[in-house]
């Protein structure tokens, strides 16, 4: 049915019988949680056996004669800087380990950036204002870094194909000093899914940056969260360095979504002069990482071609998760209608817009129901959606029967809503 195209009358009649369904999911109290992109159970039990690996006490030992239980290793264990360094396409002199979160990676560049500058320039608080470039709508996580440390965030939506609007980006880049860093999730994009293509690759290693000390940070978190199939991104390390912009880049990825989120391995991928930099401060934090967790990691992933396979062994879990929110859609909405949702071929996450000023609405109306989204507005710097009409729906987490619950009742709230206006 194409709700836009419903009379008055035609919608103030639905509405009522809407308001009739929406109760009775009401009456249900329901109790579910839709809200972040976790790996579900199953797919942590996959990985239960990775420690197994490490049962005698010669196992402890790394290819250059360390210890992994004692102190040292800034730079992670280097078997398994070799293999990162194979599965991003970059030499492993450019692959710097941390402990399991990424994040923390992402908050400790910007942190140094800001205490110390970067490459012999200020520190960016002693500077009256620095910016972001956000693109939007894109990961919470990454705008609440810059709201902490005072960074004042440019929102650049996704163009309406998707695409990463460059003429845009390009032209702040190149006329703004002020301007310091960019934040991208290059490869099925939280939430919209998107994997930038490769004239976008080579257009952000290609520009011209007003300020030295600019900064890509590339968020590669979802590298081989393949699920429908394997949509390519070009290897941004080679195209800076051809473009002669080989400092521009800090690449960050982790095992979070192929192991453990609270228990893997976060990596920071980047010029070596740029490590090197890093490092100098990272070293007054820690003596060295958790090189057992890094070695269990290596032994269990042991190669890109192993970590493809374990990739599929997840997907075949959360495949029919996704599938069962797009039959849910498909069978409810005209895509484009009252609604319009993303078809990503990997990742976390599908972002969904609803007629402007109705996200909230959708949201609240969802969590009296009992049941919880990310909130409206999450996807944009200071969680504000100019235009309150995005929602990011997170379907790995719940069993496939909660998520139908789940989406049944998203559904309900989204008709609903729309009716409310389109009766006028
Ligand atoms: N980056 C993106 C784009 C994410 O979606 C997430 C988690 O959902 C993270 C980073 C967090 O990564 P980590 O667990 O390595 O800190």
């Amino acid at each position: 049915m194409k709700y836009l195209s419903l009379t008055k009358e035609e919608a103030a009649e639905l509405y009522e019988k809407e308001l009739h369904t929406y109760k009775k999911y009401q009456a249900e109290k329901l109790a579910l949680d839709m809200s972040r992109g976790k790996p579900c159970k199953e797919q942590l039990d996959m990985t239960s056996g990775i420690f197994d690996a490490l049962s005698s006490k010669s196992d402890f030992i790394l290819e250059n004669g360390m210890d992994a239980r004692n102190y040292g290793g800034l730079d992670g264990i280097p078997e398994l800087r070799r293999l990162f360094g194979q599965l991003f396409d970059v030499n492993e002199f450019k692959v710097l380990l941390g402990d399991n979160s990424s994040l923390s990676l992402m908050y400790t560049a910007v942190q140094q950036a800001m205490q110390f500058g970067i490459s012999g320039e200020p520190a960016w608080n002693k500077l009256p204002v620095i910016k972001f470039i956000c693109l939007t709508p894109g990961y919470d996580r990454h705008f609440a870094i810059c709201e902490h440390f005072g960074i004042d965030m440019i929102s650049v939506p996704f163009k309406s194909d998707g695409n990463v609007d460059m003429d845009i980006v390009e032209g702040l880049v190149e006329s703004d000093s002020t301007i310091k860093g960019i934040w991208c999730v290059p490869k099925y994009s939280n939430p919209t899914g998107v994997t930038y293509n490769d004239d976008t690759v080579i257009r952000f290693a290609k520009m011209k940056a007003a300020a030295r000390d600019f900064r890509i940070f590339w968020d590669n978190a979802y590298a081989v969260h393949n699920i429908y199939g394997d949509t390519p991104l070009k290897n941004i390390m080679a195209e800076c360095e051809a473009a002669g912009n080989p400092d521009r880049v800090y690449m960050f990825a982790s095992t979070s979504k192929i192991t453990f989120s609270g228990a893997g391995v976060s990596v920071m991928i980047s010029s070596e002069k740029n490590l090197k930099e890093f490092k100098s401060h990272l070293q007054f934090e820690t003596i060295g990482p958790n090189k057992v967790v890094q070695l269990a990691h290596f032994k269990y992933l042991k190669s890109v071609e192993n970590i493809y396979k374990i990739m599929s062994k997840h997907a075949e879990i959360i495949r029919p998760k996704f599938d069962m929110v797009f039959k849910i859609l498909e069978t409810e909405f005209e895509n484009g209608d009252i609604i319009k949702w993303t078809k990503p071929v990997g990742g976390y996450f599908i972002s969904v817009d609803i007629l402007k000023g109705s996200a909230k609405e959708v949201v609240d109306l969802a969590a009296k129901a009992g049941v919880k989204f990310t909130g409206a507005g999450a996807t944009y710097p200071l969680k504000n959606d100019d235009r309150d009409r995005n929602i990011r729906l997170a379907p790995t987490y719940p069993p496939v029967q909660e998520l139908e619950e789940a989406m049944e009742v998203f559904v309900s709230a989204v008709k609903l809503s729309a009716l409310g206006v389109l009766k006028g």
